[in-house]
């Protein structure tokens, strides 16, 4: 069988972009690497744009049900101790992705979607008009495939997509602890060379993520763990929170090579959404919402495209316009917040900054979410 479009990574992107095409009716495949459910690396801070994305989607329910926590104060702290304190421009919530990926992913298939876990794609071949999507076992034929498939994969190299040649600094760790309430807020604590969110999940547990660059990693002799007891304590808003946790994750989650380049809305006749066309800073914590406003922009053209409307170089000029449109300034401020953040002596103008002209700070958390 010839579907209508292959969607490969069953992330957020993934999951809803099949979601929304089942939903007009297009015969959809949606591909992901591993099995569900699994612990992933983010800050699992959902920004308060995805309440209207999942109501849309039709999950907010389920998202609710699955234990998300309200979140609606943010706390930012610097390595000097200063601190800056102000309510969200809108409620957030909070869960973690071992129980949003699988929840949004099974949406998908009740949607009318083929789905299959466990199918890393290795390979995407023109096929005539269409594609050929190949798994370690199976070769699939599409007519469009949309390509979800997060920070990096290797299919980004066998597309030699510029970015791929640039390394990058960054490292990510992440777990999740107990022991402390956060209330209703998420806390950002900045340390010399990375900064670490805390953000309150499901079952009162608190998720613990950071990124930092690989030489404070080095410098405290390579784990995660020697981090959170050297460099990071050096903050005295992170090492009072950090005392009264434990870990409760037997491991940390890890990923390298983090990058905020824009990788392109779209490569070889492929639709880029989410993180697979460029990841916000997670200092802004609007990657999912992202992820998911992609799969609402795309889909309407990839729906065009399949009945004929419009050619597939037409569907990818208006998707990267919309694109842009939407996420450009919001990418330019994530890379901005992140430069200032992880150097303690603007980290600490920043937040002085903010404390003297509330409005610049409301303007920027404002501006880095849709
Ligand atoms: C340190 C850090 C903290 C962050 N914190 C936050 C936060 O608090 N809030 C927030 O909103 N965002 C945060 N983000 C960003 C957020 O995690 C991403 O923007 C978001 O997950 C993007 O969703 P996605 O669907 O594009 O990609 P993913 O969620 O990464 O999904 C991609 C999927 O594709 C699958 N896949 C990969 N390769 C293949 C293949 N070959 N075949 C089939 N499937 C494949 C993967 O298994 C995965 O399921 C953070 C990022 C980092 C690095």
């Amino acid at each position: 069988m010839t579907y209508d479009a292959i969607v490969v990574g069953g992330g957020l992107a993934g999951s809803a972009a099949a979601a929304h095409l089942a939903r007009r009716g297009h015969a959809v495949l949606l591909l992901e690497r591993i099995r569900f459910p699994q612990h992933r690396l983010c800050g699992e801070f959902l920004s308060g744009e995805t309440q209207d994305l999942f109501a849309r989607l039709g999950v907010l329910d389920d998202v609710q049900r699955a234990g998300a926590v309200s979140i609606r104060t943010a706390t930012l702290t610097a390595l000097s101790g200063g601190v800056f304190h102000q309510p969200l421009p809108a409620p957030a919530l909070g869960l973690s992705r071992y129980a949003l990926d699988p929840l949004l992913f099974h949406h998908a298939a009740r949607l009318g979607a083929t789905v299959r876990e466990g199918a890393p794609v290795r390979r995407i071949e023109r096929d005539g008009d269409g594609f050929a999507v190949s798994t370690d076992d199976e070769t699939f034929r599409a007519r469009h495939v949309v390509g979800a498939w997060g920070k990096r994969s290797g299919l980004d190299g066998s597309m030699q997509r510029s970015f791929v040649r640039q390394t990058t600094p960054w490292v990510g760790f992440k777990a999740h602890f107990e022991g402390d309430d956060l209330e209703d807020g998420i806390e950002l604590h900045a340390f010399d060379g990375g900064y670490v969110g805390m953000s309150r999940v499901e079952h009162g547990r608190t998720n613990v993520c950071w990124i930092a660059s690989k030489s404070v990693l080095a410098a405290a002799g390579g784990s995660p763990e020697a981090m959170l007891d050297g460099p990071m304590r050096r903050n005295p808003h992170l090492a009072a929170r950090l005392g009264r946790m434990r870990r409760v994750s037997e491991r940390f989650e890890a990923v390298a090579q983090v990058t905020f380049a824009l990788k392109g809305t779209d490569a070889d006749g492929v639709t880029m959404l989410g993180d697979t066309a460029g990841m916000i800073a997670p200092v802004a914590g609007d990657g999912m919402a992202m992820a998911l406003h992609a799969a609402e922009l795309a889909a309407p053209l990839i729906d065009g495209y399949l009945a004929g409307r419009f050619c597939r170089d037409d569907l990818h000029r208006v998707y990267a316009a919309r694109w842009r449109q939407r996420f450009g300034l919001r990418l330019r401020l994530g890379r901005m917040l992140h430069a200032l953040y992880v150097r303690p002596h603007t980290a600490d103008a920043a937040l002085r900054a903010a404390r003297a002209v509330p409005q610049v700070g409301r303007w920027v958390m404002r501006n880095t979410r849709g």
